[in-house]
């Protein structure tokens, strides 16, 4: 994907539980208006096109240049550690009471999979719906290189109590690796995808999604994750943009590829999952913590 579209929407990363949202990090923005004219938007100059960029998307005009603050890091902790989707409820609830105290290094997704044997793609989880939790815990440069590995000693012995891992990879990598972590395919990708913010799902909650979603939905969505939200995501920024801070415990997100050989489009597809997630029937409970949406309802 590109830094300007991800920058102007507003841009998570796996730091964003510890540095909030990336667009919360830019200075500068050079941008050619309507008019043709180019401008620097900053805190000082045009502030007010400066505050609609960031978050705002990029309707203001053609973004040229942009210009963030770096952050210092020394090392990061990443990977994922999978299991077969039939464990998804008791992952997803243990996790979830992870997520409610957990510390700011760390940033997961939990992420219903079903992905084709393709390169790239792990033997032990292709070709099968599993869950899997990926993300980071970061070392900062200031930091015991230890702490980190203390964090991941707290987060994962619970999940691996609930069944033996097919896959698990976390470990301390060079902070490039963490471009790999969520396996998304290099080459540009034909995809639906669907996402809204969700406050704590409780066990209805969790419940309604593994119905919409789990092993046994009939959906054939590729991903749909839950992001861990929180921390800095939640704190915004004093000279943020329009869009400095995420109120919500999770990011849902579901995606789909058309394939030759099953629907043109995904079945129920993203609009269905969204359907399941909120219907009376199956996820009341959802549906109440439901808190926006920036799509539209299916
Ligand atoms: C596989 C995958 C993984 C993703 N993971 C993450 C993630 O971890 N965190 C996250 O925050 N998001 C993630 N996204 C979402 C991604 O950040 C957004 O879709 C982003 O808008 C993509 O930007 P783009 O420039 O690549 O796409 P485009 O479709 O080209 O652009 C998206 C929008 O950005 C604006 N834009 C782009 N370039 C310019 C420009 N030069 N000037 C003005 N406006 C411009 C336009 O409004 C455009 O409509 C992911 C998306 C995919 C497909």
């Amino acid at each position: 994907m590109g830094a300007v579209g991800y920058l102007v929407r507003g841009g998570m990363s796996f730091y964003g539980r510890q540095v909030g949202l990336a667009a919360n990090l830019v200075r500068s923005i050079s941008v050619v208006l309507a008019d043709g004219k180019l401008v620097r938007a900053t805190a000082n100059e045009h502030a007010d096109l400066f505050w609609a960029l960031r978050g705002g998307d990029g309707g203001f005009g053609v973004v040229t240049q942009i210009e963030v603050s770096l952050f210092p890091m020394a090392q990061v902790i990443t990977g994922g550690i999978f299991w077969s989707a039939e464990y998804a409820e008791p992952i997803l609830d243990r996790w979830q009471q992870w997520c409610r105290t957990a510390p700011e290094r760390a940033s997961t997704s939990m992420r219903l999979l079903n992905l084709p044997p393709l390169p790239g793609i792990p033997d032990q989880i292709a070709g099968r719906p599993v869950i899997g939790l990926d993300g980071a815990v970061s070392v900062p440069q200031e930091s015991d290189p230890a702490s980190g590995l203390r964090i991941l000693d707290q987060m994962l012995p619970p999940l691996r109590a609930v069944a033996e891992p097919l896959l698990d990879t976390w470990a301390p990598k060079r902070l490039a690796e963490l471009l790999l972590t969520h396996l998304d395919p290099p080459q540009p990708l034909i995809y639906q995808i669907d996402h809204f913010l969700l406050g704590d799902l409780g066990s209805d909650g969790i419940e309604a999604l593994v119905a919409a979603a789990g092993p046994t939905s009939g959906s054939n969505l590729l991903v749909v994750a839950l992001r861990q939200l929180g921390g800095a995501f939640a704190t915004g920024s004093a000279n943020g943009g329009v869009v400095d801070h995420l109120d919500a415990a999770y990011a849902h997100l579901a995606l789909g590829v058309p394939s030759p050989v099953a629907a043109p489009w995904p079945r129920p597809g993203t609009a269905g999952c969204r359907r399941n997630v909120r219907s009376e029937a199956a996820g009341e409970a959802v549906r109440r913590r439901f808190l926006c949406s920036r799509a539209s309802a299916a």
